[in-house]
């Protein structure tokens, strides 16, 4: 099969090709435009696989992603490519509305467009997997509820505002115009590769280098943590196997408040890598100024895709946690070079 995938240079498309490379026969082409999250030095392990190609395009250049299409004939599309950090989406929405929206619904036009072009097993096998958040269904804060594929969207954040609406157009196009649309919501992810701004590796990192742990607010926000790899072994699954129209949340049972994973991380690393001073890294815990807006609680149930997919996480969290520490440990040089900039700067020409 002929995979496209979108955003594939970001922390869990990346990690959907190494699975897909690594994996199965499956071939890949990764259409990204390498914004400041998009980093090819992620992808090191598959770069010189025959199976894998890549190419530097904007999601919202519909001729320059028709061109990619026609050339390519992809036989799936795995749509990752979006903003993705919400304080960023705060400070500055206007990024996050033209790609996670507009970006969106230049691909639904090219594909629908490209498919309607196809015939027989082609176009019968032929799917669009759009990858979207949990944050479309708002805050749980004060429940115990869990979120289900028919909770209501309700989104809070500029971020998670226009996923929601990424995903109301791919439903759209499935029900008047028949494409061939999966959706998959996903809860905070987690493990190698993870850009620094986001709250476990920047807790590791700014530990390793004696820096402030800053907590949002109370540190009381819970968020459902999933491993990455699961993630990306899920995504595949789906896929291959879901039924045209389908949604599926995917979360990791991993229900845990903020300042618990911060306390987690500070207690690997007193193992793994004390302090010369012999103090816990907790000292460097300091709570901040909550974001606006700051969903209280996220918890997916995950029973759908356990039932219908028997898919389920291979990672607890302590496992899983423990997994992304060591591996931080081991690639402090890939951390230095995006803390650094040197990671966007070669690839620019720019010294
Ligand atoms: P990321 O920010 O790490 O990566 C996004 C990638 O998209 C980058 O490589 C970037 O260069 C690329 N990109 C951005 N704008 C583009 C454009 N206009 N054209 C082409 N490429 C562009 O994000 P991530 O954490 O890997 O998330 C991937 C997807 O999964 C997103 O759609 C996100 O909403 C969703 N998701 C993320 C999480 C999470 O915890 N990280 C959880 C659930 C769902």
């Amino acid at each position: 099969m002929k995979f496209l995938i979108t955003g594939g240079a970001g922390f869990i498309g990346s990690a959907v090709i190494r699975h897909i490379i690594n994996h199965t026969d499956d071939e890949v082409l990764n259409v990204d435009k390498l914004t400041y999250a998009g980093n090819l030095e992620s992808l090191v392990e598959v770069e010189k696989n025959t199976r894998y190609s890549f190419h530097q395009i904007d999601i919202c250049d519909e001729v320059a992603v028709a061109q990619i299409v026609k050339d390519f004939q992809p036989d799936i599309v795995m749509h990752l490519a979006a903003e993705s950090h919400v304080d960023r989406s705060i400070d500055g929405p206007a990024e996050f509305i033209k790609t996670n929206i507009v970006g969106t619904y230049t691909l639904l036009e090219v594909l629908r467009k490209y498919w309607l072009t196809l015939g027989g097993d082609k176009k019968a096998k032929f799917r669009f997997h759009h990858i979207s958040t949990d944050e479309v269904y708002g805050d749980l804060e004060g429940t115990t509820e869990l979120f289900t594929e028919t909770t209501s969207y309700a989104p809070s954040s500029p971020y998670s505002a226009s996923k929601a609406s990424s995903d109301h157009l791919v439903r759209a196009w499935y029900r008047t115009y028949g494409f061939p649309t999966i959706v998959t919501n996903c809860s905070n992810n987690y493990g190698p590769y993870h850009f620094p701004e986001k709250l476990i590796p920047l807790m590791i990192l700014n530990a390793l280098d004696g820096k402030p742990l800053p907590v949002y607010g109370n540190g009381q926000q819970i968020r459902d943590w999933l491993f990455v790899e699961d993630h990306a072994r899920a995504l595949y699954q789906v896929v291959c196997q879901a039924a045209v129209g389908e949604t599926y949340n995917i979360g990791g049972h991993n229900e845990k408040q903020n300042i618990e994973v911060v306390r987690t991380i500070c207690a690997l690393l007193d193992e793994l890598k004390p302090r010369d001073d012999k103090q816990s890294y907790t000292s460097l815990i300091r709570y901040v100024t909550d974001r606006p807006g700051h969903d209280v609680r996220y918890a997916i149930d995950a029973s759908k895709i356990a039932r219908d997919l028997n898919w389920e996480p291979l990672e607890t969290f302590e496992t899983g946690l423990r997994k992304t520490v060591e591996w931080y440990l081991n690639n402090l040089e890939w951390c230095r070079r995006v803390q650094d900039g040197s990671y966007q700067r070669e690839r620019l020409g720019v010294n």
